[in-house]
């Protein structure tokens, strides 16, 4: 069953290296986080059915930047798309400088519905998720921990890492989900749309 997903034909609004000069903080927006190489990029792309939108690369640490866009029909609700972290090769002070953006825009927006944690699903909840994760508990914002690359295993391996998932998750007092996806064949494409969709209505 396909459902209407009001993401396909997301807009690029801009691309921001610092929280200065952001969108006006009004509407209401869906930050995705994760780790370098988990496929935040790819996560975008397939949800907004748009394979250029986000960039996607090989090379993991490129995007730097706080990249934004704004629904087709709905233009004051947006996706943010956060740098990447805990990429090893770049330097200590520029790993520090990302955190400090991610940081600086998670503490200053009021327009944030919901943290989507973009993991690999071969090595989810290392310990940058896990401090997002905490800082969601603690701002009592809605998290979705999402496990990528779910094309990468198999059926009984995928259903083992989400009860794994949904144990982690299950005492937090801010609500919370926990699903499988994979961009490379859209599985829980329908779930995740419908779910980012009640976050912003
Ligand atoms: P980002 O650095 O988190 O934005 O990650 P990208 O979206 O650039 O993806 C990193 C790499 O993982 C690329 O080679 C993608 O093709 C690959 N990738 C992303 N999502 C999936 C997925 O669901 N399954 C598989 N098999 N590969 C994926």
């Amino acid at each position: 069953m396909t459902t209407k997903n009001i993401f396909t034909n997301a807009q690029f609004v801009g691309s921001f290296p610092s929280c200065e000069n952001l969108p006006a903080d009004d509407g209401a927006e869906i930050a995705f986080c994760g780790r370098s190489n988990s496929g935040k990029s790819s996560v975008i792309n397939a949800l907004t059915k748009n394979k250029k939108l986000a960039k996607t690369s090989k090379t993991p640490g490129r995007t730097q930047a706080i990249n934004i866009f704004s629904l087709k029909d709905y233009e004051t609700r947006r996706l943010i798309d956060l740098p990447g972290y805990g990429y090893a090769k770049v330097s200590k002070a520029m790993r520090n400088e990302w955190a400090a953006t991610i940081d600086e825009y998670l503490n200053s927006r009021t327009s944030i519905r919901g943290l989507i944690i973009i993991m690999d699903i071969r090595h989810p909840f290392k310990d940058s998720d896990d401090l997002l994760i905490d800082w969601c508990e603690t701002n009592q914002i809605p998290v979705l921990a999402l496990l990528n690359k779910s094309d990468k295993l198999s059926k009984s391996k995928v259903n083992q890492e989400l009860s794994k998932g949904q144990k982690r998750m299950k005492d937090l007092s801010t609500p919370n989900q926990v699903i499988a996806f994979s961009s490379k064949d859209f599985y829980g494409l329908d779930n995740l749309s419908e779910l980012l969709e009640e976050l912003l209505d």
